[in-house]
């Protein structure tokens, strides 16, 4: 966050933004731009020093104990073919989905869904990796399209199991090996790395998996939609506004 100067002294004429951090909202000004209400950018004219804050929220995505959202709005990538939940879990898409992908731009924010430790955060920007460098031209990123790209694994417990959550195809990943995440924690962004930048994927999106007492795919991988809190539709899709805590 960008705090306002505390005091321009000599006058003149400033430009103000208050600019708010990933997964946060501009609410108001106080202090001396009380007036200036919830307009984030402006310019003014200065005689006399100054003070004032710009106060953010940040939005946290709906969840109770045990489900949550991974994003603050929620939809199944759709297939290419018919529109209708191309990313749903077992789809066939010639081999088993383990997880369900949650369509979103590049950029937006990803939360926990539980409290737990990350066990794994691989980052091919941060890293310098000798991975296998499959150029594709439908990849912006020069990785191969045959992975996971960016992606992140939290270990956690709940009703005494022991659940990891896979997300892939990160933008960014915001968290280090290691780490006590608290649920709702942003632990990253949607991308379109690894697999999802492939000619089969139908855009951007976040490839949420879960896995029940280990973490092979073919072994544990069940449902994920039984864990979030928003229920989709035949057409995969509910958009709902978790703004209000
Ligand atoms: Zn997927």
């Amino acid at each position: 966050m960008q705090p306002v100067p505390e005091a321009i002294h000599g006058g003149g004429t400033v430009s103000i933004q208050a600019i708010p951090d990933l997964g946060c909202r501009f609410i108001q000004w106080t202090g001396d731009l009380v007036s200036f209400g919830s307009n984030p950018a402006f310019s003014l004219q200065l005689f006399i020093s100054i003070s004032a804050t710009a106060v953010f929220h940040r939005d946290q995505p709906c969840r109770d104990a045990n489900t949550a959202d991974p994003l603050m709005n929620m939809a199944i990538l759709l297939s290419r073919n018919n529109g209708i939940s191309g990313g749903t879990y077992g789809n066939g898409r010639g081999r088993m989905h383990y997880g369900i992908d949650l369509a979103s731009s590049v950029g937006t924010p990803i939360y926990a869904l539980f409290d737990g430790i990350v066990e794994q955060a691989v980052d091919w920007y941060d890293q310098n990796v000798e991975w296998i460098n499959y150029e594709s031209q439908y990849s912006d990123y020069g990785e191969s399209c045959y992975n996971a790209g960016n992606r992140v694994r939290i270990k956690s417990t709940i009703n005494s199991e022991v659940i990891y959550v896979k997300y892939m195809h990160m933008d960014q990943v915001n968290i280090l090996q290691g780490q006590l995440i608290t649920a709702g924690a942003l632990i990253g962004t949607v991308g379109s790395t690894g697999s999802a930048c492939s000619p089969r994927s139908n855009g951007p999106h976040l490839h949420l998996e879960v896995l029940i007492n280990g973490y092979n795919a073919q072994l544990n991988a069940v449902n994920p939609e039984s864990f979030l809190f928003t229920k989709f539709d035949y057409f995969g899709k509910i958009t709902r506004s978790c703004i209000n805590n």
